[in-house]
C-alpha cells in the first residue's frame, strides 16, 4: 500500500495532526518540531500525545516524520550557532521518545566559507554527541539542492557524514525529489540510474523516507523552490514513477508542495489513484 502524506502544522499538537491526516487520506505526515526558524518548543502535552497514539493504533498512520527547524546550522563557523543546533536537536530527540519508532529529518547545514570537509566533520561530531544507543528514533540526513554552500548536494557528501557517525544504525537518509533534481540527478529520464547511484554510494537500505515535490527550476539549478505536483519541471508522470519504483514502494512519501489542506488531499488522492499495488 502507498504510504503518503504531507507536511502539517504542528501548532495544535499531535492529536490535531492525526485527525487532519485521516481527513485528507494520509497515512504518514511530517511536522516541524518547533517554530521552523528555531526557538523554544512548547512543552510536550502528554495527554495530547496519548490521544494521538490512540488514533495511530486504530489507523495506518506510521511513521511520522519530524523535521528540525531549517535554520539550524550544525556546521556553522560560529561555535555558538553550532551549540544552538546541537542543543535544539538533542532536545528534539528527547521529545521524539514520546512517540517512539519514528523519523527525525534535518538539513545537514551550510559550511559557508570553511569548506566541505570541515563542515562534514562538524555535522558528524554533533551527531556523535547527541545520538544515544537507547533512542528509538532514526535520524535522517536530507538530500539538498546545493544552493549556496549547502552540504548534502550529492550522495557522496551524505555518505561521508554517515561514515563518521559511530551509532550509524540510528542514521538514515531522506531523499527530496525537488532537491536531488535541483542537485543535478535526473529522476525524470534516468530514475533507475539515479537509484543505482544512490545504492552504490550510500546504500538503499539507508533510505527511510521521501519528500515528494515538483521543482520550479530545471535540472541542476541548485535553487530549491518546490512546486505542486505536475506544475514544475519534474512533472506528474515522473513523480508517479517515483512512488511506483520497486526500490521505493514501501517508503513513506511526504508532500512539501505549496498547498493548503485541500490541495494536499487532492495530490494524495492523485498519487493513490496512480499507484499500482
Ligand atoms: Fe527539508
Ligand atoms: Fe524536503
Ligand atoms: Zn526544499
Amino acid at each position: 500500500m502507498l504510504k503518503i502524506g504531507c507536511h502539517l502544522s504542528s501548532s495544535k499538537g499531535y492529536e490535531a495532526m492525526g485527525k487532519t491526516a485521516l481527513e485528507i487520506g494520509a497515512d504518514t505526515f511530517q511536522f516541524f518540531t518547533r517554530n521552523p526558524r528555531g526557538g523554544k518548543a512548547k512543552a510536550i502535552d502528554e495527554n495530547d500525545v496519548k490521544k494521538f497514539l490512540e488514533i495511530q493504533k486504530r489507523s495506518d498512520i506510521f511513521p511520522i516524520v519530524a523535521h528540525a527547524p531549517y535554520t539550524l546550522n550544525a556546521c556553522a563557523a560560529d561555535s555558538h550557532l553550532r551549540d544552538f543546533a546541537r542543543e535544539t536537536m538533542e532536545d528534539d530527540l528527547k521529545r521524539m521518545e514520546y512517540t517512539p519508532g519514528n523519523l527525525y529529518n534535518f538539513h545537514p547545514g551550510s559550511h559557508v566559507k570553511q569548506g566541505v570537509e570541515t563542515g562534514i566533520q562538524y555535522i558528524a561530531d554533533m551527531l556523535n554527541q547527541i545520538l544515544t544507543k537507547e533512542q528509538h528514533t532514526t535520524v535522517l540526513l536530507e538530500t539538498m539542492s546545493g544552493k549556496g554552500s549547502e552540504i548534502g548536494r550529492n550522495f557522496e557528501e551524505l555518505r561521508e557524514i554517515l561514515d563518521r557517525v559511530e551509532l550509524s544504525d540510528k542514521m538514515g537518509v531522506c531523499l527530496d525529489t525537488c532537491h536531488v533534481w535541483d542537485g543535478g540527478y535526473d529522476i525524470v529520464n534516468h530514475l533507475d540510474e539515479v537509484l543505482t547511484e544512490f545504492d552504490r554510494v550510500i546504500g538503499l537500505s539507508r533510505l527511510k523516507a521521501i519528500h515528494l515535490n515538483d521543482s520550479q527550476n530545471p535540472l541542476g539549478a541548485h535553487k530549491d523552490r518546490h512546486a505542486r505536483i505536475g506544475e514544475g519541471c519534474i512533472g506528474a508522470e515522473a513523480l508517479v514513477r517515483v512512488v511506483n519504483h520497486p526500490a521505493l514502494k514501501n517508503l513513506p512519501f511526504n508532500l512539501e508542495t505549496p498547498n493548503e489542506l485541500p490541495g494536499y488531499a487532492q495530490e494524495i488522492r492523485f498519487m493513490r489513484e496512480n499507484y499500482k499495488e
